[in-house]
């Protein structure tokens, strides 16, 4: 939140800072910002696409399968979700989730990738 006390500003193209699972990612976007505390926020129409640009910048910098690409690949090796998430040490829930999109961190990235034979 900004301090409400300054102008607040449209940039366009911002850099916009990330920190997701201890990776620095920056993302440029159009932002408010306040010129007394330099606060960033972003439209909440804006918030979905800013998101996905995140998810492929985050994907992108640990080289991360993406949902479709994990799915595709575990049945090409002929796997179930409880086969691959016995070979990953995570549930079978959490492979789920990361068929539908969602990220995980470096560390399962690289067991999935083994696990995969992406590695
Ligand atoms: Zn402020």
């Amino acid at each position: 939140m900004d301090c409400r006390k300054g102008r607040v500003k449209i940039r366009r193209k911002y850099p916009v800072l990330h920190d997701i699972f201890g990776i620095k990612l920056t993302v440029l976007d159009r932002v408010y910002v306040c010129e007394r505390c330099n606060a960033v926020s972003i439209g909440w129409h804006r918030v979905a696409g800013h998101g996905i640009r995140l998810d492929r910048a985050y994907r992108a910098a640990i080289q991360a399968p993406t949902g479709k690409e994990i799915r595709k690949r575990r049945k090409a090796l002929g796997l179930t979700r409880a086969a691959l998430a016995e070979a990953v040490g995570v549930t079978e829930d959490k492979i789920a989730s990361w068929e539908r999109g969602v990220i995980f961190s470096p560390e399962d990235n690289a067991r999935l990738k083994q696990a995969l034979k992406l590695a």
